[in-house]
């Protein structure tokens, strides 16, 4: 008797602390949810991504960064004060060994418009680029090409693109380090031929949500090495950066992202941004002229208005 009712206990104790886990998982799932919806929800309306009539592509990789994209848009429209319309467009470039059934199945269980592109670009890279070369511009050129005429095709005037926070600040980086330029990846800009408008949804989105968002919702990934391209080893080097200072320095990519919408061109060295050459005394106390012998000071980490330091 004595050892039946030890044995509920522990079994009470069992069920009770893994009900207390599911519970526990279920908000913060739920925390999640509303997390990338505020948040992709406010870069929409900061930089006005999305307008009235709209026809928006929205790029399907059949990565979890384009399916969370997808995914989130789909949230949103279902409660936006607009009316627009989401067109999912995938590119099926012939990679050996691409599923590609599994975009069409997921898509057509969605309910919403959506195309498949099938182009061969593999074939091209490969007959054109020598082996061992990086394939990836040629590529990119290609496929950039193909999806402008599709959008054109499909009468789309927006096309998503599923980038995210850490891939803005990984370009940043790229192109300060390699490109001897101050140039990040803008949130929404017009197409390189000027006949659209790419916007960035999950611009102020982390990755490691998308992740966690992929593996709730069971997204159908897959995978991305189909090609055989080797990585971008500076990609990679300015990621493992990132990560790094993230790990050691809770607040600094938060920070790094809020001063990208923190520009100072007085205070950089760009006589093209500012008229250095012509300058001339006011007389007016000016709160962003040069405090000349002073140190600049900083807030603690983590105080800045605006950043928000997510602890996962
Ligand atoms: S990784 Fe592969 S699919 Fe992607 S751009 Fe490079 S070559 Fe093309």
């Amino acid at each position: 008797m004595i050892e039946s009712t030890m044995h509920t206990q522990w079994l009470d104790t069992e069920t009770s602390s893994g009900l207390g886990k599911q519970l526990k998982i279920e908000r913060e799932t739920h925390k999640l949810e509303k997390r990338l919806c505020r948040q992709v929800g406010q870069a929409i309306i900061d930089y006005n991504m999305i307008e009235e009539g709209d026809r928006v592509m929205v790029c399907m990789s059949g990565g979890k960064d384009s399916y969370g994209m997808l995914d989130i848009l789909m949230k949103l429209k279902s409660r936006a004060p607009i009316d627009f319309t989401l067109v999912a467009v995938n590119l099926d470039q012939k990679q050996p060994g691409f599923p590609d059934h599994i975009l069409p199945d997921y898509l057509g269980k969605l309910g919403i418009e959506f195309h498949i592109e099938t182009q061969d670009t593999y074939s091209i890279v490969k007959k054109n680029i020598p082996e061992g070369k990086t394939m990836c511009s040629l590529c990119s050129r290609l496929r950039r090409g193909i999806l402008y005429r599709v959008a054109r095709e499909l009468n789309c005037n927006k096309l998503a693109l599923g980038h995210h926070r850490d891939d803005m600040l990984q370009t940043f980086f790229l192109n300060m380090f390699f490109g001897g330029k101050l140039k990040g990846m803008p949130p929404k800009l017009t197409s390189d031929n000027g006949e659209f408008i790419v916007i960035r949804p999950l611009a102020y989105v982390v990755e490691k949500d998308l992740i966690r968002w992929a593996e709730h919702r069971k997204f159908p990934i897959i995978p991305c090495t189909l090609c055989g391209s080797q990585e971008n080893l500076q990609r990679k080097q300015i990621g493992n950066m990132l990560r790094e200072w993230d790990k050691k320095y809770p607040g600094r990519l938060e920070t790094l992202m809020t001063s990208l919408q923190n520009v100072v061109p007085s205070h950089l060295m760009d006589a093209r941004l500012h008229d250095f050459k012509n300058l001339r005394t006011t007389g007016e106390p000016d709160a962003l002229g040069d405090i000349a012998f002073d140190e600049e000071s900083f807030p603690a980490p983590g105080t800045l208005p605006g950043v928000q330091v997510v602890s996962l």
